[in-house]
């Protein structure tokens, strides 16, 4: 069985020993294994990152931008083999895989922008002959850590943008499906980047925890979950580093009567059961306004949810794909137990499914529950799997003040032809994206991601231009070149243009 290494200072490497086992959660065996990094192995990277920055700090950002060109040309080229590495993995779709790889060259393409967006402000005669301007220089040796649910895009979130700032990166992905994630880091090695400017580092809580600690790492940009996300954020803010630490959602779709309810059907189908439900952006609660809106809603999309095509990722045509592990898909299935010992109704029981010729996998069904409540699990909790939560509601504040009172603020959506209605809502409603007839507002690579409450700790979201100003610090200049000839008596009153 082949082992999913390292990439340290332009090198494939292996070093530590210590494994894990890679599945293909299609046919529920590992395929592979990927090798956890130690302390060790972590300062290496650090050291071959360390190396790198004094030179490509100094690189003109035109030049750094230009590696960036190239690698999206690569990206693009290999787009096929990357969509089959992501969905033997992670199990998610060939299309699925295909639309997360887009999305994530789209970071590629904002970060190309490199010397428009690091050009800086600048102000001539700030004061009598006295010019100042502002300068965004780069952290140094920066680091992300990434969860397994987009093996390609999260990544691309961050690294792209980090260094053409002029860090260098040092890459912790998921251990659960490593190996479209190296590859891509190798394209970008191809592109032309210099060694030491990006490393990945395969490995689990040894390997964060060495990131955290090493005083070398200036900034940590983490995605995953909220436990976690939040003991980086705590961690690595005690050691002085900056951080921006990504973490779970439930989202919330609000449907008022006046929607056009097939469009809205076929929104959430898309919006709850692709990729499984393993996206931070899927809608995993509709808060129905009005019982004819709810019993509109469980008509038609129950029989949907019962004709999900589902089967192995890699093959195409398919709606869903299976669960991470088989621990993710045991957790889903608990949570179904849960929903029905707490009193929902469940109308479309997901928990029986098998896949023929796919009995191992790591299948389940779309579920679909109705009359959830506030105090249930199933309506608390991220699920994270193909389960849709019906909540119903009287008026449009009440389901804002649902979810307005929710731990998390990731994303969420109303389905309206009203405008007022609307207006109100993206005004209100307390999470960090907001769609207005978009099931999964996800921000375009020109804005920036993140939610509010337990869903993002820090204060800058990922990517855009909050991306540009995390993964660089201002510097303020103010410059005067007295003429030779003046004197100049010394000035005890503090300095103004008063
Ligand atoms: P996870 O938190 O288990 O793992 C994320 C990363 O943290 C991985 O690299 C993992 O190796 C590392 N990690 C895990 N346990 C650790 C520990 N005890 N100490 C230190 N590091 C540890 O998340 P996951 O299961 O890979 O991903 C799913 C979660 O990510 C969901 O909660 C989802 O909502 C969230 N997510 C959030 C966003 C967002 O933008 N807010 C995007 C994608 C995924």
């Amino acid at each position: 069985m082949s082992t999913v290494a390292h990439l340290i200072n332009g090198e494939i490497t292996l070093r530590s020993g210590r494994t894990a086992q890679v599945f293909n959660p299609s046919i529920g065996e590992p395929v592979r294994q990927v090798e956890l990094a130690d302390r060790a192995t972590i300062q290496a990277a650090i050291d071959s990152a360390k190396a790198a920055f004094p030179a490509w700090r100094n690189t003109p950002p035109a030049k750094r931008a230009q590696v960036m060109f190239r690698f999206k040309v690569l990206l693009e080229a290999n787009k096929d083999k990357i969509a089959a590495m992501i969905s033997e993995e992670h199990g998610k779709t060939l299309e699925d895989a295909v639309g997360e790889l887009q999305r994530g060259i789209e970071n590629v393409e904002y970060a190309c922008g490199a010397p428009e967006l690091l050009k800086g402000e600048f102000n001539r005669n700030a004061g009598p002959n006295i010019d100042s301007w502002s300068d965004h220089q780069p952290l140094g040796v920066v680091a992300g850590i990434t969860p397994f649910n987009f093996p390609a895009m999260v990544p691309l979130w961050m690294y792209p943008l980090a260094i053409v700032c002029g860090n260098c990166f040092i890459l912790k992905p998921s251990e659960r499906d490593p190996s479209s994630t190296l590859f891509i880091a190798q394209l970008l090695c191809e592109a032309g980047l210099p060694n030491g400017v990006l490393s990945v580092i395969n490995g689990d809580k040894e390997a964060v925890d060495a990131l955290i600690e090493a005083p070398e790492v200036k900034a940590i940009s983490f995605v995953g979950s909220t436990p976690i996300a939040e003991y980086i954020y705590t961690e690595a803010n005690r050691r002085g580093k900056r951080v921006q630490a990504l973490g779970g959602a439930k989202n919330h779709a609000v449907v008022l009567p006046d929607a056009d309810i097939d469009n809205t059907v076929n929104a959430l189908m898309g919006a709850a059961y692709g990729s499984c439900g393993e996206r931070c952006m899927a809608i995993s609660v509709v808060v129905a306004v009005g019982d004819q809106v709810a019993d509109t809603l469980v008509a038609k999309l129950t029989p949907k949810i019962q004709a999900l095509k589902i089967g192995a990722g890699t093959s195409c045509g398919l709606d869903m794909g299976p669960l991470v592990t088989g621990a993710a898909r045991d957790k889903v299935k608990g949570y179904v137990d849960a929903g029905v010992a707490q009193g929902a109704t469940l109308v479309v029981d997901g928990r029986g499914l098998v896949v023929p010729g796919n009995e191992a996998g790591f299948f389940l069904g779309g579920s679909l529950f109705d009359h959830v409540t506030t105090e249930m699990s199933i309506y608390q909790e991220e699920i994270f799997g193909p389960v849709l939560c019906i909540v119903r509601v009287g008026s449009l504040e009440e389901a804002m003040q649902l979810i307005n009172d929710h731990e998390y603020g990731n994303g969420t959506c109303i389905f309206t032809r009203d405008g007022e209605a609307a207006r109100l809502f993206c005004d209100e409603i307390e999470v960090g994206m907001v769609g207005v007839n978009v099931p999964l507002p996800v921000p375009v690579a020109y804005h920036s991601f993140g939610g509010w409450k337990r869903s993002l700790f820090g204060d800058l979201h990922a990517y855009g231009p909050d991306g540009v100003r995390f993964y660089t610090k201002r510097k303020t200049i103010t410059q005067r070149w007295p003429q030779r000839a003046s004197h100049e008596a010394a000035q005890f009153a503090f300095p103004s243009n008063g």
